[in-house]
C-alpha cells in the first residue's frame, strides 16, 4: 500500500495506471461504515484510493474541525487490511489556495435540513470532492447512504457539471446496537449512546409502521416523536429522493431522516423506504 501526500506525485502516479480507478474520500477515524465503502471499491475496480482530510471548509466557526478525531495510524492499518492500493493524504496548505473559485451548493437542495442548520457545508463539501475527483479522476466513487443529502448532491453536481465519475451509494452501516456508525460516535458517554438509540429505534417503528400500511407522514411523525423524547430533535424530516417534503410515503421514493443533539454530539440518521 502507498501512502501520498503530496498532489503531484499522487497524479504521476496515477498516470501510468491502466484500468479503472475505484475511489472512498473519507475524513478518517475510519469504522466499518468507511470499511464497507472500500470494501466494494476493491471488489469493483483494478485500483482503489482512499483518501484521509479533514475538510476545514466544510465545518462551521464553533463545530468540532479542532477536535474531531484523528487515527492516522488506526486509519492506515485498516486500509492494508482492507487492500487498499493508495492512501492520499493531502495538506491544508496543497488543497486551498487564497481568494478561490467556489462551487456553491444549489439553492434548495444545499439548504434545506442539513443545509439549514449548517449553512455552507455542503459548499465546503462540494469544493472539496470536486478538488478530489480532479485529482484522482475515479471512475467510480463510493458515499454512504448515512449521509443522504451529501450524496444527493454530489450526485447532482456530478450531473450538473457533467463530471465523468459514476457515484455509487452504498448501504448505512450500523453497530450491533442499532446506532448508525459514524466518527462522531467516540463523543458518545455510554449514558448518551443509550439515549442515542431511540434515534434507530424511531426510525425502525416508524418502517414497521409503514409496512403495515400507514403512509401518513402526519401519524407517522407522532410515532417517531414518542421515541424520540430522552434526545433533542432538531428535525425530523420525510422527503422524496430529491428532498422535497411529502405528506404520504411512497415505497421506493421516500427518504425518512432524523438530526438530534444528545448532549453536545450532533447525530444525524435515516432510511430509505
Ligand atoms: P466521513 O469520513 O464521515 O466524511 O465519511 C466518509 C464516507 O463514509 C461518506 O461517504 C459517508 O457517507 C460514509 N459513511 C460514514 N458513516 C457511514 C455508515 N455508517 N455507513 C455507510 N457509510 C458511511
Amino acid at each position: 500500500m502507498e501512502i501520498i501526500k503530496d498532489i503531484q506525485k499522487l497524479k504521476e502516479r496515477l498516470r501510468i495506471h491502466v484500468g479503472t480507478i475505484g475511489f472512498v474520500p473519507t475524513m478518517g477515524a475510519l469504522h466499518r461504515g468507511h470499511v464497507s465503502l472500500i470494501d466494494r471499491s476493491v471488489e469493483e475496480n483494478d485500483l482503489s484510493i482512499v483518501s484521509i482530510y479533514v475538510n476545514p471548509t466544510q465545518f462551521l466557526p464553533g463545530e468540532d474541525l479542532q477536535k474531531y478525531p484523528r487515527r492516522e495510524e488506526a486509519d492506515l492499518k485498516i486500509c492494508k487490511v482492507a487492500d487498499v492500493d493508495i492512501v492520499f493524504m493531502p495538506q491544508s496548505e496543497e488543497i486551498y489556495g487564497k481568494d478561490e473559485v467556489k462551487i456553491i451548493a444549489p439553492r434548495y437542495g444545499g439548504f434545506v435540513l442539513e443545509g439549514f442548520r449548517r449553512p455552507g457545508h455542503f459548499d465546503g463539501v462540494l469544493q472539496i470532492v470536486s478538488k478530489l475527483f480532479h485529482i484522482v479522476h475515479p471512475t467510480r466513487a463510493y458515499f454512504g447512504k448515512k449521509d443522504a443529502q451529501q450524496l444527493y448532491l454530489i450526485q447532482k453536481m456530478v450531473r450538473d457539471l457533467m463530471m465523468d465519475v459514476d457515484v455509487v451509494p452504498c448501504e448505512l452501516m450500523r453497530d450491533s446496537d442499532g446506532l448508525a456508525l459514524s466518527s462522531r460516535n467516540v463523543y458518545l458517554s455510554d449514558d448518551a449512546r443509550q439515549k442515542a438509540l431511540a434515534i434507530p429505534r424511531s426510525l425502525k417503528k416508524a418502517a414497521k409502521s409503514i409496512s403495515s400500511g400507514q403512509k401518513s407522514v402526519e401519524k407517522l411523525t407522532v410515532i417517531m416523536k414518542e421515541t424520540l423524547c430522552d434526545v433533542e430533535l432538531e428535525y425530523i424530516a420525510f422527503v422524496d429522493r430529491d428532498f422535497h417534503p411529502i405528506q404520504e410515503v411512497e415505497i421506493k421514493n421516500s427518504l425518512i431522516l432524523v438530526a438530534a443533539k444528545v448532549g453536545n454530539v450532533r447525530l444525524i440518521d435515516n432510511i430509505w423506504i
